[in-house]
């Protein structure tokens, strides 16, 4: 049936990652924002783990003391693993995919009919149940989505858009947050269901103030394109783990980008053009 085909296709690619229903004007590529269009993205000095465990220097240290220059990058330290997917630190984004492209999670867990990986399934119910308690709304949008569900979601995105406007609302294979079970969409049931205007929602309130304590952050902040490559998404929680969320909130960088002292992701790379 064409029509229910169609209509499936439509409802998959909605909740694409990015995810967002609405498609960002296109007249903006991102390419021209420049990369401090906004004050919340500034880039203050974050806090250094190393730096603060850093054992003081010994009195009577005969080693000659090089100059001190402060470095204002967070410390490699023992880092968390940025690139590997299994790791709950892993940073995925337009210049970031994952390797290999066609990664899944070892495991997933069941929450309220959406798949995710063991320990976000363990902090979504504890975060549900917290926010139900005090009388909020909340529900699971969408959770893990494979290599293959997403690829048929973009493909009919372009089919549809074109690639240049595919890519403004649905991530490539290969490039989607949720391909990594680390990622949730979540709601209240009503018309502001993954619409920037969840926000302001007494559910989209409460995640935005409650989440990182679940070790859950908004992913795509608001006028972080730029850094992010995605349009504001308030409904899309990241799970980082309450430590390493925590130390994001405090540091207040604008981004896990930036958190992470990784560059900005506004697009794709530029593939050399075909001829064929
Ligand atoms: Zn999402």
């Amino acid at each position: 049936m064409g029509w229910s085909r169609a209509a499936a296709a439509l409802l998959l690619a909605v909740l694409a990652a990015g995810c967002a229903p609405e498609t960002p004007p296109p007249s903006a590529p991102a390419t021209s924002v420049p990369a401090t269009s906004s004050p919340a993205v500034a880039h203050p000095t974050v806090a250094s783990p190393a730096a603060a465990s850093a054992s003081p220097t010994p009195p009577g240290d005969p080693a000659h003391p090089g100059p001190e220059v402060p470095d204002p990058r967070p410390a490699p330290g023992p880092r968390p693993d940025l690139d590997d997917p299994a790791s709950t630190a892993v940073v995925v984004n337009k210049r970031r995919p994952l390797v290999p492209a066609d990664w899944a999670p070892p495991a997933l867990q069941d929450v309220e009919g959406h798949r995710m990986r063991p320990e976000v399934a363990a902090a979504l119910r504890g975060l549900l149940a917290e926010a139900r308690a005090a009388g909020v709304p909340i529900r699971i949008v969408s959770g893990y989505r494979s290599y293959d569900v997403q690829a048929e979601t973009y493909a009919g995105w372009v089919a549809q858009l074109g690639q240049a406007e595919a890519d403004a609302v649905s991530a490539r294979p290969g490039h989607s947050e949720h391909q990594t079970g680390l990622a949730v969409d979540v709601g209240d049931g009503g018309p502001c269901d993954l619409r920037e205007c969840f926000a302001g929602t007494a559910a989209g309130t409460w995640v935005a103030e409650h989440g990182p304590r679940h070790g859950f952050v908004i992913r795509y902040p608001q006028g972080a394109r730029a850094t992010t490559g995605y349009a504001y998404e308030p409904w899309h929680l990241r799970y980082l783990g309450p430590e390493r969320a925590g130390a994001l909130v405090r540091s207040g960088a604008g981004t896990l980008e930036e958190f992470s002292g990784l560059p900005p992701a506004p697009d794709y790379p530029a593939e050399p053009p075909r001829d064929d």
